[in-house]
Parts: structure tokens; C-alpha cells; sequence
């Protein structure tokens, strides 16, 4: 069996689910939005494939590159653009955590702050799709920084709407700062969501953490999420969202 499973991985075409271990064609997984239909594991995806779910096609316009960015701006973990989901305008970001690990930077924060003073102008609502592993952490006290300056950007945004869709995973300074400061908060089923990861939290307190402590099931339970949305269902949900603005 491990040779058949060597090969299939080899081969390109073929992919391991990470929750059930079943082997997936790549292509039907594609065609199933990226959920395995065994489990019903809902994988990472790129921002591009996001867009392809979500958006009305081809409406995905993207946010102008500020001059000062350069080229520096184009290799960021997250797409911001403004687009139109069921007929609805809004602004969108996507955060990519295959990209450094989604984490946030000055770049990444210039542009959350551009994203968010767009949608503040032009008063359509904003959808974030974070995940993350947090600040990056090898730009220091800039990494730092953007916590603040999101948070300063979501301030002057006042009245218009902001939806989080938490992906699997958000974590460290940007759950902790401009993702959960939206007006609705909704996750993607089994989404990781915290700020120190569990090995961390285990060895401070020295203590067994309780099974799934950081899942959006649980979160939802504590009354940090609005909803669970599936996959399949999250562009009528934003629609149904988006229709009240
Ligand atoms: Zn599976």
C-alpha cells in the first residue's frame, strides 16, 4: 500500500488528504472546490482559486500597486482587489498562507491599510479571507507595527461593513489585530483560529489542552464566530450578507 501511495504522490496527479489520508485525483478535487468528499476536509487554497469560487467571473479587478510598493508588493501573502459576488460590489483580500506563511509584514500591512481606505471611499463592503501564522517576525518591531496601523485603518473605516472569513490557519498578530475587528465573523469548517499555536500554550501552562480548542467549531461555541460556513455555500452567504448593505 505505501508503494502505491509513493507513486501516486510522485506522479503529481494524485493527492494525500491530510485529514483522512485518503488519495484524491487532483482533478476531482478541483472540480469538488477543493473538499475532500471523504471527509469533507477543506484544503488550503490559493487566492486565485478563491476568486474562482467566490466572485462573479471574471469581476476581480485588482487594488492598483502603489508606486512606493515596487515589485516587493506583487510577492505579498495577500491579493486585494475589488470585485462583484452575485452581483454585489465589494473589496476583497486573500490572504495566501502558502506564500512565507501568510505572514504579515510592512508591505502586507501597506496594503491591508490601502485595501481598507478604498473600501472606506468608495463605501463598499470589505471580505477578508486571512490566514496567516502571524507578524513576520524577521522584520522585528515593523512586523510588530502593523498590528497597530491595520488596526488604526479598520478605525477610520467607521460605518462600512467588514466581513471576516477565517481560513485554516489564522493565528499570532493578525487574528490578534484587523481580522477580528469585522463587523461579521465567519470560518471555514475545522479552520484553526488562535494566537499562540497549542504547543506553545501547553509547555507555558504546563497543562493537556482540551481536543480542538482553537477549531472554528469551538470558537463558535464560545461566541468568538458569527458562523460556520461551508465551502460550497460561502458565496450564497456572502450574497446573503453583502445584500443587506
Ligand atoms: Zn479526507
Amino acid at each position: 500500500m505505501s508503494e502505491i501511495l509513493d507513486i501516486a504522490k510522485k506522479d503529481g496527479r494524485w493527492v494525500e488528504c491530510p485529514s483522512c489520508s485518503e488519495i484524491i485525483l487532483k482533478k476531482k478535487l478541483e472540480e469538488n472546490l477543493w473538499i475532500c468528499n471523504h471527509c469533507d476536509h477543506h484544503f488550503r487554497i490559493s487566492a486565485k482559486d478563491r476568486v474562482g469560487i467566490i466572485c462573479d467571473e471574471g469581476s476581480f479587478v485588482p487594488l492598483e500597486a502603489d508606486e512606493s510598493e515596487g515589485m516587493e508588493a506583487d510577492e505579498e501573502a495577500i491579493s486585494c482587489g475589488k470585485a462583484s459576488i452575485d452581483g454585489r460590489g465589494c473589496w476583497l483580500g486573500i490572504m495566501d498562507f502558502s506564500h512565507k506563511g501568510g505572514t504579515m509584514g510592512v508591505a502586507l500591512g501597506r496594503k491591508v491599510v490601502r485595501l481598507m481606505d478604498a473600501s472606506r471611499e468608495s463605501g463598499l463592503p470589505l471580505v477578508i479571507f486571512p490566514a496567516s501564522g502571524g507578524v513576520r517576525i524577521q522584520e522585528g518591531i515593523w512586523g510588530l507595527l502593523q498590528m497597530l496601523r491595520t488596526v488604526h485603518a479598520r478605525d477610520r473605516m467607521k460605518g462600512t461593513p467588514f466581513i471576516t472569513v477565517f481560513t485554516d490557519p489564522t493565528s499570532g498578530g493578525v487574528t490578534a489585530s484587523f481580522a477580528a475587528l469585522a463587523d461579521i465573523l465567519l470560518a471555514e469548517p475545522k479552520a484553526r483560529i488562535g494566537f499562540a499555536g497549542p504547543r506553545v500554550i501547553q509547555s507555558t501552562l504546563n497543562c493537556a489542552i482540551p481536543q480542538g480548542f482553537q477549531d472554528a467549531e469551538t470558537l463558535l461555541k464560545n461566541g468568538f464566530l458569527d458562523r460556520i460556513v461551508h465551502r460550497r455555500d460561502l458565496r450564497d452567504t456572502l450574497s446573503f450578507f453583502l445584500k443587506w448593505f
